[in-house]
């Protein structure tokens, strides 16, 4: 990633501090749509690490959408939306996921994905993995095969990266 680039984000990403709750780093993303450059400067890091190698994208309810979809038409391929539970009209697969307290399950209609295809799941942001994780395996139940991960942040303290080992698929971060 362009060092510029991480160095504009660092300064427009907002971080509130305990929101929702306390103890909780919150990292707001929407000054980047105040300036449609910067959005676009995003977009092309992040369709830059997938060119070439993915066949859909799928992105995770609801911040994922925002630059998942642009990812998907700058590289012509499909975008599928894994949505929270009771959204999507049937025919759809789910996959539950444990959370810190509770669990939820997230959904993705059938037939939209392709047997053998190679996918990109994305995200705004990497926590613990637990969302991103149960996205994989939703794709590999409809038999995609997982090969990218990207995320604009990841938080390193929480290592959500070692959930996502299992996958053997490329991570990228633009700001750790
Ligand atoms: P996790 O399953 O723990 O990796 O959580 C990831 C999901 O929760 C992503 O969809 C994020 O948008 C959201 N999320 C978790 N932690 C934060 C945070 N500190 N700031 C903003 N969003 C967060």
């Amino acid at each position: 990633t362009n060092p510029e680039l991480i160095k504009k984000l660092e300064s427009t990403i907002e971080n509130i501090p305990d929101f929702p709750k306390p103890g909780i780093q919150f990292k707001d993303i929407t000054p980047i749509f105040l300036n449609p450059k910067l959005y676009e400067e995003v977009i092309e890091d992040l369709a830059n690490f997938s060119r070439g190698k993915i066949d859909a994208v799928c992105g995770i309810e609801s911040r994922g959408y925002l630059f998942g979809i642009a990812i998907a038409v700058a590289l012509e391929v499909p975008f599928i939306l894994i949505r929270k539970k009771g959204k999507l009209p049937p025919p759809f697969v789910g996959q539950k996921y444990d959370l810190e307290y509770g669990s939820a399950e997230i959904e993705m209609r059938t037939g939209q994905l392709q047997p053998g295809e190679r996918v990109l799941i994305h995200d705004d942001l990497l926590a613990t993995g637990g969302t991103t994780e149960a996205a994989a395996k939703l794709v590999e139940k409809q038999g995609g095969k997982v090969t990218q991960f990207s995320f604009l942040i990841g938080l390193k303290d929480l290592c959500g990266t070692d959930r996502l080992k299992q996958f053997d698929a490329e991570i990228h971060q633009i700001l750790e």
